[in-house]
């Protein structure tokens, strides 16, 4: 039997947050909305109540509990930067996927729809994604980020979202996407290398 999730919210509670995140109420529903876009996770701060969606996979389901606790933890902040401070204090312990989802849309999308609505919302999971490698190893190079961006499942959506998006926007020439994950890139890593002990 799975486990239940209040009883990973209290698992997760106790282990990065010392029990002392106030203790939402956790369950699940089929379909999340908010507006047009499906949700996979939301937060209702004054309910006390985290909603997660019900046919996610294990791996996933956890990472949008976490990213609702986070939620918990910060409850006058959306998506900023103490809230992603906090998704790297997980990842550093060990927390795979999270930051990846620092922003945009709440949780992770399904590659195969339409998942990014918006040439923004599309370079904030790219960024999130970028941070992550950055974070990992700032040091590895451009040609080895960009072989792992191409490995990944998702790719071919971004490549093409990017492509139609970018050439929508009036007034202005299609940006190429490859010249922009690199100059995210040089950002990213330059300020984990800045970051790290003993590297100044
Ligand atoms: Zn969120």
């Amino acid at each position: 039997m799975p486990t239940s999730l209040q009883t990973l919210f209290d698992e997760f509670n106790r282990r990065y947050w010392k029990g002392r995140l106030p203790r939402y109420l956790v369950r699940r529903q089929s379909k999340i909305k908010r507006g047009d876009l499906e949700r996979l996770g939301v937060c209702n701060h004054q309910k006390k109540r985290i909603v997660i969606k019900s046919s996610l996979e294990d791996s996933i389901l956890r990472q949008v509990l976490l990213h609702e606790m986070v939620h918990v933890r910060f409850p006058d902040e959306d998506h900023g930067p103490k809230f992603t401070r906090e998704l790297r204090r997980l990842a550093a312990r060990g927390e795979r996927g999270l930051l990846s989802h620092a922003d945009g849309l709440e949780g992770l999308q399904n590659f195969s729809k339409r998942a990014w609505p918006t040439l923004d919302l599309l370079m904030d999971e790219l960024r999130g994604q970028i941070d992550f490698l950055a974070q990992e190893n700032p040091r590895r190079h451009w040609k080895t980020i960009y072989a792992i961006l191409q490995d990944s499942g998702a790719w071919t959506a971004w490549l093409e979202t990017w492509t139609e998006l970018s050439s929508k926007t009036p007034g202005q020439s299609p940006l190429p996407m490859v010249a922009w994950l690199y100059y995210e890139w040089e950002k990213a890593s330059k300020w984990y290398r800045r970051d790290r002990p003993g590297t100044r």
